[in-house]
């Protein structure tokens, strides 16, 4: 699933590429993922529109028109844009494309169909976009400022860091990297940390984070349908060494996902409920 990194590097790349390119024509091959939040039709509202700009909020990707409307894109799972030449082959779930003024194509695939596509004046309309909390790497999200957020949260802390109501932009693939940073059992409950491990969280929230943009950046390049993961230190690296330690890498399927943490740097038990 992106993240804010993956999201962060695929904004840039499109905030180069599109302003001032004009929709010229839209396909809407598969209406399934698109929520129209305007009176009217997605296609006509959408041709002959020139792009502005390209922002990202926590795990939403907003493409401003200039004439006010915004295209706001939730990949959930595993939604891709595909930014390429009209001829080069469509891939299976292609949902909408977008023919530029440019001579490209901006294409939405999705291969499970979760995400969204929503067109939209007022991106607070969104499902759960009013909700989040700040940005993970929010430079006005100092210790204290997480701390305060923190405080009222009672749940395990891969939970809390998931939550895009605490904080948005994390969700499972860097979740278990912050907190094999911060060397946190994923499931220990968020009253249990003592204030040097909110501290160390803090600081690995920071450090992860902006070190894999810098990585993704290198990486992903021009190819933003590609999502990037190897380089991750355990996440999907259930049964190889640990890198700190050389411990084999646990992998627990709780909670409906999929959890890498090493039992050696990451001490814990988990409670049940
Ligand atoms: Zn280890």
């Amino acid at each position: 699933m992106p993240e804010l990194p993956d999201l962060e590097v695929i904004k840039e790349h499109l905030e180069r590429v599109l302003p001032g390119q004009r929709i010229e024509g839209v396909e809407l091959l598969r209406p399934l993922v698109v929520r129209n939040l305007l009176q009217g039709d997605f296609v006509s509202a959408l041709e002959g529109r020139e792009l502005s700009g390209v922002r990202r909020r926590g795990k939403f990707l907003l493409l401003d028109l200039e004439s006010g409307e915004k295209l706001v894109v939730n990949p959930m799972l595993a939604g891709r844009l595909h930014y390429c030449e009209p001829k080069e082959r469509r891939q299976k779930k292609t949902f909408v494309i977008l023919h530029l003024s440019g001579g490209m194509d901006l294409r939405y695939v999705d291969a499970k169909a979760m995400g969204k596509v929503y067109l939209t004046t007022d991106p607070n309309l969104i499902p759960g976009f009013a909700r989040q909390g700040p940005e993970a790497l929010d430079p006005e999200l100092t210790l204290e400022a997480f701390q305060d957020r923190l405080r009222r949260r009672r749940g395990e802390i891969k939970g809390v860091l998931t939550n895009q109501a605490v904080l948005a932009g994390i969700g499972n693939a860097y979740a278990d990297e912050i907190l094999f940073r911060a060397e946190l059992y994923p499931f220990r409950k968020r009253p249990s940390l003592s204030a040097e491990e909110v501290e160390r969280l803090h600081d690995a929230i920071r450090s992860v984070l902006s070190e894999v943009i810098v990585t993704l950046r290198e990486r992903v390049g021009d190819e933003i349908d590609v999502k990037v993961r190897d380089f991750l230190e355990v996440h999907g690296k259930g049964g190889t060494p640990c890198p700190r330690c050389g411990t084999i890498i646990s992998e627990i399927r709780a909670r409906n996902r999929l959890t890498n943490f090493c039992r050696t740097c990451q001490p814990g038990t988990m409670i049940a409920g």
